[in-house]
């Protein structure tokens, strides 16, 4: 008998050179995932992991987003997804909710490239390759934005001239919004703190965010226009003097482009410890005495107790922190390491626990002493885009 998965939801986020997609059924239980890589290249293949587990690599040569969905459709097409949700990373503020794709909504997602130029581009393609291959198959965007709507002005609005925000929509946006609202709506679930409730999220992956979410809204975050502002990330600097850019371009000689590459994809975790944008293998080296690794754990701790410190003054109440992404998901080192920054909160931290939280494991580590609650709550992109999407096509 074939294996149906029931009213599956195909979640697809679509890179400049990567599809990740996953196929989710209603109920959350059933999934079935996969990568396309190297978009555009020689070496373009789709790893797939099918219902029973089974990986399988598909070769896809030169294959462009449209050849590699065609694919990933076919793969899938048994289960008859009832819906497609695309990650979309910037909404700017016309978009505060999942939307239906309309031409409207699609030529306003490719207008937005003046602000992602590197990803909104490719979540159209994905879009419009999705279109062409199934045209009646409904299709919904959530944006990484949308979540961070609810920001009040004084958090989005940046001290430069008001004609910069109402004829160029400069202002801070926010991003990881698909990630904050899971933690976030996680944690109120499972904590039994009563009346609402006041989070600091930390997102801490590759990239990082942090986020003060009051009775389920968000009312400041890290990020800004782009997602360099904000916390130290694996290759982003996070903040910086903004006029660093004129020095850099005085002293020596360097393009906005060079500085923003800099910044984008030199610096962070990479740029200090001159090792590596991966905090395991940052980790590894300051434990063997690497001082420039020593020194990047430091600051990317420091800069983070910092900024979650700060994004308390969101909130008018706070309850707890919660931690997610790669890093906050499994190292209980930096969680501890951020939490001692944040000295002046009366955080009290379960030792054991937090050790026994890695791996995808879910729960809290605060001791009953402690006055703020301390969660790990790994992210689930995916099923709150599915969940979006569904909500926004009224199934
Ligand atoms: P993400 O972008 O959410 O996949 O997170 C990637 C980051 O998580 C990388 O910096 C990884 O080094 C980090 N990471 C994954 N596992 C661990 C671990 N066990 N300890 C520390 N960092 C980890």
């Amino acid at each position: 008998m074939p294996v149906t998965i029931s009213n599956p939801t195909l979640v697809l986020n679509c890179g400049s050179s990567s599809i990740k997609y996953a196929l989710i059924s209603a109920d959350n239980q059933v999934r079935i995932t996969g990568l396309a890589e190297n978009l555009g290249l020689d070496t373009a293949h789709i790893k797939h992991k099918g219902l029973d587990g089974n990986k399988q690599e598909i070769n896809i040569a030169g294959g462009s987003h449209k050849l590699a969905l065609q694919k990933i459709l076919a793969l899938l097409e048994q289960y008859q997804p009832i819906a497609v949700g695309h990650r979309v990373v910037h909404g700017g503020r016309e978009f505060s909710e999942a939307v239906k794709v309309t031409p409207h909504v699609l030529e306003e997602v490719k207008r937005l490239k003046i602000i992602a130029p590197l990803h909104n581009p490719a979540n159209a393609l994905g879009i419009e390759a999705v279109n062409a291959i199934y045209p009646d198959l409904p299709q919904v965007v959530v944006f990484d934005t949308a979540f961070h709507q609810t920001m009040p002005a004084k958090a989005y609005r940046y001290a430069i001239p008001k004609a910069l925000y109402d004829e160029e929509r400069i202002r801070r946006y926010g991003f990881h919004g698909t990630s904050h609202a899971y933690i976030s709506s996680r944690a109120d679930t499972l904590s039994t703190a009563e009346g609402k409730h006041g989070w600091l999220t930390a997102h801490l992956g590759n990239g990082c965010s942090a986020a003060a979410i009051y009775d389920g809204k968000s009312l400041d975050t890290s990020m800004g226009i782009t997602p360099l502002e904000g916390l130290m990330m694996g290759t982003r600097s996070g903040d910086v003097d903004p006029g660093l850019h004129i020095h850099l371009k005085r002293t020596l000689g360097m393009s906005l482009e060079e500085i923003d590459t800099m910044l984008n994809k030199q610096s962070g975790l990479l740029g200090v410890s001159g090792l590596s944008n991966d905090m395991r293998t940052v980790e590894q080296a300051a434990n063997e005495g690497n001082e420039d690794a020593k020194l990047a754990l430091e600051m990317f701790c420091y800069r983070a107790g910092k900024y979650l410190a700060s994004l308390s003054c969101a909130l008018p109440k706070l309850t707890g922190i919660i931690f997610s992404g790669g890093i906050g998901e499994n190292s209980a080192v930096i969680r501890d390491n951020i939490l001692q920054v944040m000295r002046h909160f009366d955080i009290r931290v379960d030792t054991a626990k937090n050790n026994e939280l890695y791996a995808g494991n879910e729960g809290s580590f605060h001791h009953p002493d402690s006055k703020l609650e301390l969660w790990v709550i790994p992210t689930d992109e995916e099923y709150r885009i599915a969940q979006e999407t569904r909500e926004a096509l009224g199934l």
